[in-house]
């Protein structure tokens, strides 16, 4: 920071009275929008992959029986020959975990340097699992419910997330650049992006971000990015119905 930049800063123009949160219109929210923006392929598009037929060619083989054998015996680019596209809303929390996910994912969120995110903050849901019990181990986090305890943490949430919001409005109002400004927002407000992948890396997303004890690795995923994940799921086994159920049968492991 040079001399000159120094003197810019004038601590009469901080005051906490321009900070006013007596009317934040804030909107709190426990929903987890995912939409199936587009989807392509079927279950015989994976075949024709394999036999390396066209689409639309006459494959003859029992698809089922077919695409068990590619699962088991881990054949896996077959599956990378189809296309989902999502459209997710969710808190940064969520979106942060899901863009872990490298390999055959694309990824495009809206930016808070250009734009202004909304006022629409994340609130765990009642019912919700969220105490930690004592022997609560977290390579295998179990949590218990306590509604309870979800209220007292809504309170706290909101109080939070209004002081922030004030905050944020604040450093604009006084034409601070909004890539700067943001970063007085927490992880809990929403955001969005637009993600896609072929059935392989959802795969193999759905065995990390899904916890079914029947899987052969079973996983501990954050309960929301789960919800998430569930959705999607549904989705996908009601188009690619033999695809799910070879993927049931093999523990759960993607190919
Ligand atoms: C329950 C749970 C807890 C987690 N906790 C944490 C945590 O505490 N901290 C944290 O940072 N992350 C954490 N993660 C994220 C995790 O480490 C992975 O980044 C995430 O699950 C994506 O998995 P992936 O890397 O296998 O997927 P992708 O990035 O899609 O990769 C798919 C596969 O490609 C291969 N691959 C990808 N990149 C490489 C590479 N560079 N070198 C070699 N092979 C590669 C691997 O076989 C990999 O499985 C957690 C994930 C889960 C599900």
């Amino acid at each position: 920071m040079t001399d000159d930049d120094d003197s810019d800063i004038d601590d009469s123009d901080i005051d906490d009275s321009d900070i006013d949160d007596s009317d934040i219109d804030c909107e709190y929210t426990t929903c987890l929008p995912v939409q199936v923006d587009v989807a392509s392929g079927c279950d015989d598009d994976i075949v024709r992959a394999a036999l390396v037929l066209p689409s639309g060619a006459d494959h003859g083989k029992d698809v089922g029986r077919f695409i068990r054998m590619l699962m088991r015996s881990r054949h896996g680019t077959p599956f990378e020959h189809t296309f989902f596209r999502f459209v997710v809303k969710a808190p940064i929390f969520v979106l942060r975990e899901w863009q872990r996910h490298r390999i055959g994912w694309s990824y495009s969120e809206i930016s808070a340097r250009y734009r202004q995110l909304e006022p629409e903050f994340w609130m765990p849901s009642l019912g919700r699992p969220i105490h930690e019990p004592e022997e609560f181990n977290p390579m295998r986090p179990e949590l218990e419910r306590d509604d309870a305890l979800v209220e007292e943490t809504i309170q706290v949430l909101s109080a939070t997330y209004q002081a922030v919001w004030a905050a944020y409005q604040h450093l604009l109002s006084r034409g601070v650049a909004r890539e700067v400004a943001r970063a007085v927002l927490p992880v809990g407000i929403y955001s969005q992006m637009v993600c896609s992948c072929n059935v392989r890396s959802l795969l193999h997303f759905l065995s990390l971000r899904t916890h079914k004890l029947s899987a052969r690795y079973p996983s501990y995923p954050q309960y929301e990015i789960e919800q998430c994940a569930k959705l999607i799921e549904a989705a996908f086994r009601e188009r690619f119905p033999h695809t799910h159920a070879a993927f049931e049968e093999c523990g759960r492991v993607a190919p």
